[in-house]
């Protein structure tokens, strides 16, 4: 008989957290996880899944646009955001449902409250304490935003999933995923979108060419992008309406201004300093390659350790963890080769390196490079274009990066990072026979490298 109450004990029920607690209870362990906030953590309510259900809608009216090329004569087409807040909160409510039952059915007890570490061993929720021999850290990541005059004013994607109504206007600022992915979402949906990132060309970390041919496809649809730009000061008119001076001086107007400027893991208030746990500069827990912490009994997944924050890195790091603990198994999470999606309109799916990094890891490597309008557009008035590209180290024939600005590039992308992950060589792209007519048959047909 254990001197603790539950042999794990998890703070956090988002991606992470559930995994970690599911897989731990159903190898045997006896597991609570408590959550204050919603089950299904930041991808389930304020995440990945109603981002994807607004791209769905506001990507339709470009659908309903192209579907006159086709034959079709739609009516006045008219988008209500009520609708489509009150159909995904019901959908939210849904999933909720889905992981309260998960964990009920793997036999794990769900307690509701905010949990706060007391010493090695012991947790404390609403005012009880409870032991448990060890303790898993899986709080996630919050909105960080920069302290400008007039920061009360706006929203971040935690408002943006429940504003009443939608503005004429919006300013979004910054240059990674949810900016991008949020500019497309609202000029979807007829607001007039400007997009006001720091630097000369957002998404740094991708690849260049990507990020360019992005930017060309946003500006086309009528996003406008302002680079090298930030703001100054926000202030608020009599008319309720936002005012953004710039650090240039220039004035725009707003009737919302939402800050997508990075995310902060939760490490604030949880105790941690009582067990002197080890943050980075970024308030990040510190882990070693076990997702332990300094301190032997406390352990750390996902957002909260600020490596790779996307939902299947932290689903992958549950697992392996509670399979080391309590599975005998000592398996580690290959970092290598993740694909991801930026979910912007057009799509971009991504895996492996890009052009800069196979530069500076690779001799000589071979571009192979394609932009094309994509079959689907081809009877509409759209001018969108798909580019690809893959990059080749020359000396072994790897594939070492894919990627695509495309519809669907996600879906795409999902298969290729299979055949990255096996060492496809480019010989073996060259002897896949193409699916025809499909985009993603250009991957196997490009021939001819880039000539530099
Ligand atoms: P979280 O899911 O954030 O879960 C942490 C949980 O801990 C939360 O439920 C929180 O309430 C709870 N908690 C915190 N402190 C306490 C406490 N003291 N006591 C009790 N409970 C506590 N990733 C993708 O892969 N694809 C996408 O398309 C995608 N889209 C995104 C869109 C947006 C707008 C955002 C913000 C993120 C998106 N992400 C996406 C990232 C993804 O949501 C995160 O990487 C993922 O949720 C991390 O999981 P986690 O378990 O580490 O933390
Ligand atoms: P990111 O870290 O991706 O991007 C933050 C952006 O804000 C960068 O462009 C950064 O500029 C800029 N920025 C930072 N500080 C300031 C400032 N003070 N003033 C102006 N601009 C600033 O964060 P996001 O918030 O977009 O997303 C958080 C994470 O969530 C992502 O990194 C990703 O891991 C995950 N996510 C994944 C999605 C997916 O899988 N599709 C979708 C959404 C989120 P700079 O580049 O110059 O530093």
């Amino acid at each position: 008989m254990s001197e603790y109450r539950y042999d794990l004990f998890v703070i956090g029920a988002g991606s992470g957290g559930v995994r970690a607690a599911r897989m731990s209870s159903g190898l045997g362990a006896h597991v609570a996880i408590a959550e204050d906030r919603y089950l299904g953590g930041t991808c389930v309510n304020v995440g990945c899944v109603p981002k994807k259900l607004f791209v769905y809608a506001s990507h339709l009216s470009e659908e309903i646009e192209n579907a006159r090329g086709f034959g079709w004569s739609i009516g006045n087409s008219n988008f209500d955001w009520s609708t489509l807040i009150k159909n995904k909160n019901t959908e939210i409510k849904r999933l909720n449902g889905v992981y309260k039952k998960l964990l009920d059915n793997t036999g794990v007890e769900t307690i509701h409250g905010r949990a706060t570490i007391v010493d090695e061993h012991t947790v404390e929720v609403e005012g009880q304490q409870i032991t448990a021999e060890r303790i898993l850290v899986a709080t996630g990541g919050w909105p960080s935003i920069p302290e400008i005059h007039g920061k009360e004013h706006i929203i971040s994607s935690n408002e943006a999933f429940f504003l009443e109504s939608l503005p004429e206007k919006i300013i979004i600022v910054g240059g990674g995923y949810i900016a991008v992915e949020f500019a497309g979402i609202f000029h979807g949906l007829g607001v007039d979108t400007t997009l006001l990132y720091r630097g000369p060309l957002f998404l740094r970390g991708f690849d260049e060419d990507i990020r360019r041919a992005l930017a060309d496809e946003m500006q086309k649809k009528g996003i406008k992008i302002k680079f090298n730009s930030n703001i100054s000061e926000i202030e608020k008119n009599n008319d309720e309406q936002l005012i953004a001076t710039l650090e240039d001086g220039e004035r725009l107007d707003a009737g919302q201004i939402m800050y997508a400027t990075g995310r902060t893991p939760v490490t604030n208030n949880l105790g941690l300093e009582k067990v002197s746990i080890v943050l980075d500069k970024d308030n990040a827990i510190k882990v070693n390659d076990q997702y332990q912490t300094n301190v032997p009994s406390i352990y750390a997944i996902g957002d909260v350790t600020n490596r790779v924050n996307l939902t299947p890195v932290a689903l992958a790091e549950g697992m392996v963890l509670a399979k080391r603990l309590f599975g005998n198994e000592d398996k580690d999470v290959d970092y290598e080769n993740i694909p991801t999606c930026v979910f912007s309109q057009p799509n971009i799916g991504t895996v492996g390196l890009t052009e800069e990094e196979a530069r500076e890891k690779y001799d000589d490597i071979e571009l192979y490079k394609s932009s094309f309008r994509p079959m689907k557009l081809s009877l509409s008035d759209s001018d969108e274009k798909t580019f690809m590209k893959l990059i080749v180290d020359k000396a072994s024939d790897l594939v070492v990066g894919v990627h695509m600005l495309g519809p669907d590039a996600g879906e795409i992308i999902q298969g290729i990072g299979i055949a990255l992950k096996a060492g496809a060589t480019k010989k073996v792209f060259d002897s896949t026979i193409g699916i025809h007519p499909t985009a993603a048959e250009e991957f196997v047909t490009m021939r001819d490298p880039v000539k530099e």
